[in-house]
């Protein structure tokens, strides 16, 4: 019987992780991937972030690598949450495991990428880029207009590739100051307005057919690979199944972070309230908020302490 089950082992749910052995719960921890570390891992392991507090830059590889030491003992990796069953004091997740509490962090839910129509269908098109080293020096071209794709062209782009980023409009939805430095280097290529019209392959590379919106006017392009940033789907087909109450953005929680069912309480991205921003150091904070609460419900005869120097 464990204290506390968390379900996805993104940033917030490795460090919630950490947060509940330091208050000594036992805790078990499920990633439904073989890889923990969600979307920083998965969409941007080499991307330097710059507003995780106290590192002026950490790359999203080595901050998961940080926030995964010392709990491996608590992460189940490979094992996707798909039932959870309350009980009369405990809840039964795919009918083995027991928690007497549990921690949503299942940020987006499983990632499915947004896909082009299926006469694209090509091994050389992709929807993850998350190792830049391996297309060094290729010609490549990046669909979409948030930070991912623009994430994606700037590794690229460092990586001697030469890049086209294409967006179906002239205003992209990505951080000013990475379109900045794109449209400073001499190997990047802005096309806008256009969308992906048609795809074939010959002499071994890539003619992507792209159309300009709004009227009907062509170009082709020559490329080795094509990545497609267009965003992933949010999956909240389990979350309704466990009767969690959802609003457009996610799972709807109270300032303690508990949901509407006693004993689950929900942190990181997968959570909605009013003004959320889907960063990483928020949901570290949401994670403290909801642990926090979780001791007190579990142990309501305790002096609960907070900070782990008094631990
Ligand atoms: C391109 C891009 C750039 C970004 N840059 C920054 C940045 O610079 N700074 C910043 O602060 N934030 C940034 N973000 C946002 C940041 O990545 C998210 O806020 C953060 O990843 C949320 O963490 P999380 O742990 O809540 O969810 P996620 O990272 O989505 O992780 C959730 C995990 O739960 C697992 N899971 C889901 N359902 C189940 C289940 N049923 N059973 C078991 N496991 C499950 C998933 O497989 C996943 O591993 C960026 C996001 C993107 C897309």
């Amino acid at each position: 019987m464990y204290d506390l089950a968390i379900i996805g082992a993104g940033p917030v749910g490795l460090f919630a992780t950490t947060f509940g052995n330091l208050h000594n719960l036992k805790v078990v921890t499920f990633e439904a991937l073989d890889t923990v570390g969600g979307q920083v891992q998965m969409l941007f392991p080499n991307k330097n972030i710059k507003d995780v507090p106290a590192f002026s830059t950490i790359k999203g590889k080595q901050l998961i690598k940080n926030l995964k030491s010392d709990i491996s003992n608590s992460i189940v990796a490979n094992t996707k949450i798909q039932s959870i069953e309350r009980k009369e004091d405990y809840f039964l997740l795919n009918e083995t495991y027991q928690a007497k509490t549990i921690l949503l962090t299942s940020g987006l839910g499983a990632f499915h990428p947004k896909k082009l129509p299926s006469k694209f269908d090509n091994p050389r098109v992709h929807y993850f880029m998350t190792d830049s080293q391996k297309y060094k020096g290729k010609t490549v071209a990046i669909l979409g207009g948030g930070d991912s794709a623009l994430d994606w062209a700037f590794e690229l782009a460092n990586a001697n590739c030469n890049v086209s980023l294409i967006h179906r409009r002239n205003e992209f939805r990505g951080l000013e100051s990475t379109l900045e430095k794109l449209r400073s280097l001499k190997n990047v290529k802005i096309l806008t307005p256009y969308l992906p019209q048609d795809i074939n392959l010959q002499d071994n590379l890539l003619q992507l057919q792209l159309r300009s919106v709004g009227n009907s006017e062509t170009q082709n392009i020559e490329i080795d690979n094509i990545f497609v940033a267009y965003g992933y789907k949010s999956d909240t087909h389990l979350l309704r199944k466990w009767q969690l109450d959802l609003d457009s953005e996610g799972v709807v929680v109270d300032t303690t972070m508990a949901t509407n069912i006693p004993g689950i309480y929900a942190a990181g991205d997968c959570v909605s309230y009013p003004g959320r921003v889907p960063m990483i150091a928020l949901g570290f904070g949401e994670a403290q908020v909801a642990i926090s609460n979780i001791m007190a419900k579990l142990f309501p005869e305790k002096k609960i302490t907070l900070h782990s120097t008094s631990i």
